[in-house]
């Protein structure tokens, strides 16, 4: 079998075997080639030592000498190694070199993350039925799951997150285990980091329904998304709701476009419907000011996760708006507030959370009336070209100072803010001569 790589790993590979050294493909790129799929990252084995490797390529990067793994020519050249004792339940305490390919295929997590194809003669390595397993679609450990979940707590989530891309069965013996790992609390030691990109991935697979509901029947959803547990089974008696929160929100995000605040929004925006449920005399669940609790709880969720500042405010905002209401009198003044708010984009995002919101509940397909006359608006702003920021007022801090005899300080400021409130809800047109007056009716006693 002539094994397909792009130019640039041919090249590693060739100045590997012509040096003398072995040098294999290994990991996710033989799993994906074997499945027809292109591989988003390849790893080369090789039994050459690090300083050997780094010695052959000029330019390579001894990204983690002591590990063993050079970057060479943008390829990432392991050296063949055996794993020995697990400290932490994250790292391997030592790594041991050695010449096997065999050893270092036991090492890893899957069956079918555990071949190699030997580039000097095209063959593939399989000690562990890999390939029979990719045929079957059943994800299957490496040796016993329970003490591989032990060594190293990420294979917990690299498991689920590979079954919700892959589309696989668990093997029975694996599936148990998942909900031992929950049971002990195996991934309190997990990074934030680590967890966070996990559970993105998660949620950007095909599979991130299966996902989300293997989090939770396997025990785990408590110990990386505690704060969603109580929308599980938390009932929603009201005319638009066909699921509890929980099944609701795992809905919204297999409907929600494959974007990772997006998704991560689906996710969150009812996570506060436990902490706001009220029921009336007619027995119909509300809850009120969720939207702005569940913004709070986001954000805290995705801080803890580590997430950057900018993508939790976004994911935040999104939360804190999704209960938007857009009434046919709406005026486009509330389209103007709302891309304030969250930007153009954030706007969209808005709008593509609506619809998934919808497509998980009674109401069904699409934006819905609301959203449509949202779109019409934004689409109207956006072909008037508008801008309205508070740099786009007709006046600045200098007209405010001297049409009040104000010096420079706080007021000015707080004085162009109410202005340009004004001017985003039509109380004031956006021109020199208005400003100027509302700044004189408005702001000349107090
Ligand atoms: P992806 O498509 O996400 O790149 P992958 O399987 O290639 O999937 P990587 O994180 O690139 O995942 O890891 C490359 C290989 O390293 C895996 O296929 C697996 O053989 C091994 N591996 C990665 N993480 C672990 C782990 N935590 N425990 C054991 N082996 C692992
Ligand atoms: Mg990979």
């Amino acid at each position: 079998m002539q094994w397909e790589l792009p130019e640039f790993v041919r090249a590693v590979a060739r100045d590997l075997l012509v040096a003398g050294h072995s040098c294999y493909l290994v990991g996710g790129a033989v799993r994906d080639g074997l499945l027809g799929r292109t591989p988003h990252d390849y790893d080369l084995a090789t039994d050459a030592a690090p300083g050997v490797v780094a010695a052959l390529f000029p330019g390579a990067v001894a990204d983690d000498a002591a590990f063993g793994r050079v970057l060479a020519s943008g390829v990432d050249v392991l050296t063949l190694r055996r794993e020995s004792e697990y400290k932490d339940r994250r790292r391997p305490s030592r790594v041991t070199f050695s010449r096997s390919i065999r050893a270092d295929l036991a090492r890893r997590d899957f069956t079918m993350n555990a071949m190699a194809v030997d580039l000097r003669t095209s063959e593939v390595v399989d000690p562990f039925a890999g390939r029979r397993d990719l045929a079957l679609g059943v994800l299957r450990a490496v040796g016993p799951p329970e003490r591989r979940f032990r060594e190293d707590a990420l294979r917990v989530l690299r498991a689920v997150r590979l079954r919700a891309q892959l589309g696989l069965s668990y093997h029975p013996v694996l599936a148990a285990a998942l909900t031992a790992a929950g049971e002990a609390d195996l991934l309190r030691d997990l990074s934030a980091e680590r967890v966070r990109d996990e559970l993105t991935a998660c949620l950007m697979a095909p599979g991130c329904g299966v996902a989300l509901r293997d989090l939770q029947r396997h025990g785990l959803l408590r110990r990386v998304l505690p704060e969603c547990l109580p929308t599980v089974g938390c009932s929603q008696t009201n005319p638009m709701h066909l699921y509890d929160v929980w099944e609701h929100s795992v809905r919204a995000v297999e409907a929600a476009t494959p974007q990772a605040e997006l998704r991560w929004a689906a996710l969150l925006h009812d996570v506060a419907k436990p902490a706001c449920r009220t029921v009336d005399v007619q027995g119909m669940t509300h809850f009120y000011g969720h939207e702005t609790a569940g913004a709070g709880a986001a954000a805290a969720i995705l801080r803890r996760l580590r997430f950057p500042e900018a993508f939790t405010r976004r994911v935040a905002a999104l939360v804190r708006y999704h209960m938007f209401s857009y009434a046919a009198e709406t005026k486009p003044g509330a389209a103007r507030r709302l891309v304030l708010a969250l930007g153009r984009d954030g706007v969209r995002g808005l709008l593509e959370l609506r619809r998934a919101d919808r497509a998980a509940s009674r109401w069904g397909q699409g934006y819905g009336p609301e959203g449509e006359r949202l779109l019409l608006h934004l689409c109207a702003l956006d072909e008037a070209g508008e801008r309205f920021e508070l740099r786009d007022l007709a006046v600045d801090g200098r007209d405010v100072m001297e049409a009040l005899a104000l010096t420079p300080g706080p007021r000015v400021g707080e004085v162009l803010r109410t202005l340009h409130q004004m001017v985003l809800d039509e109380r004031v047109e956006n021109s020199r001569e208005e400003l100027l007056g509302a700044i004189r009716e408005g702001f000349g006693a107090s």
